[in-house]
């Protein structure tokens, strides 16, 4: 059994220092909203005051933060969670975050001799609640050898990508395939509805057809097709429109990096990044009302 700090315990934080405690190890858990501390306490993480609280003494750091600005600050601050660690530990950031940062974060803990993965998540809200993420894995094989018995708790797959970032090169590529789907399938709706075909005929036509493919069947865009969904809960996050937008961005930045066209992840951005100045707390299945909003024939 292992002490593991874990610092970030939001939409997918909580359920997966859930599923660590459920499975025996000690999680001392921080997350800076008061709310999203009892939630955790609720689900068997004994919640501490700071992120250097959770790392003090962990064989294990774990982050599940929103942005690399946060990532930044929690794991790249003087006198941090860094150094608070047990020796021999390791750290996982389970972030979507950008490759500077996370390389940026590597060679931090190379410095302190802390082995370390970066490790984006797949699999949603309900991956993380039933242990079966896929993992995207950058690191060394040492690292991974540490935080293996601990991510797969957490998920179903671990696949590994390469070295320092790759795995967060990895997320990018799939959220930019994500995004592009969600927001296909808002276009694909909207222009049912106008073409005078229900949603619930639109769903079971995609469902079964060449258009099938995850964001259908766990970010259906309309409400009453798949239970569970946010648009069954007002659109209500699962995955906040705000994260979509980011990863979007990130995906963009690093096109740029290399000379690549996205054009139609580019496409995908402008609908979500429209969204998110509206409302980006709303779930990013709720894009369908940027979608809807316009109409070119008027
Ligand atoms: P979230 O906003 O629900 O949770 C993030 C948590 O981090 C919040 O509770 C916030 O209060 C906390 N936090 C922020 N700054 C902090 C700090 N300095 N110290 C401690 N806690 C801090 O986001 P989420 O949906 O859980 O996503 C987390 C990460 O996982 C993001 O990078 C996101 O892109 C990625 N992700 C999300 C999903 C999804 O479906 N929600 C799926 C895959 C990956």
């Amino acid at each position: 059994m292992s002490i593991v700090g874990f610092v970030g315990l939001g939409n997918m934080g909580r359920p997966m220092a859930a599923n660590l405690a459920a499975a025996g190890h000690e999680v001392r858990g921080f997350d800076v909203v008061p709310e999203a501390r009892e939630r955790a306490a609720a689900q068997g993480v004994t919640v501490v005051g700071s992120a250097e609280a959770a790392a003090d003494g962990a064989d294990a750091l774990i982050t599940m933060l929103p942005k690399g600005a946060h990532v930044r600050g929690v794991l790249l601050a003087d006198g941090g969670p860094l150094t608070r660690l047990a020796a021999g530990a390791v750290v996982v950031d389970a972030s979507s975050i950008d490759v500077a940062t996370s390389r940026d974060v590597h060679e931090a803990c190379k410095a302190l001799g802390i082995e370390v993965l970066d490790a984006p998540v797949s699999g949603g809200v309900a991956g993380a609640t039933h242990g079966t993420l896929t993992f995207m894995i950058g690191g060394a094989e040492s690292a991974l050898a540490l935080a293996r018995p601990l991510l797969e708790v957490m998920g179903g797959r671990l696949i590994e990508v390469g070295g320092a970032g790759a795995g967060q090169a990895a997320k990018a590529c799939n959220q930019m395939v994500f995004g592009a789907s969600l927001v296909a399938l808002a276009e694909a709706f909207v222009l049912a509805d106008r073409l005078g075909l229900s949603a619930r005929n639109l769903f079971d036509v995609l469902s079964t057809s060449s258009g099938n493919c995850w964001a259908l069947t766990n970010f259906c865009p309309r409400p009453g097709l798949v239970e569970g969904s946010a648009a069954d809960n007002g659109y209500v996050a699962k995955f906040a429109a705000a994260l979509l937008a980011k990863d979007l961005g990130l995906a963009a930045s690093a096109a740029e990096s290399v000379g690549v066209d996205l054009a139609v992840g580019g496409a995908a951005r402008r609908r979500v990044d429209e969204l998110a100045a509206s409302d980006g707390t709303l779930d990013a299945s709720a894009v369908i009302k940027a979608v809807e909003a316009i109409d070119t024939a008027a």
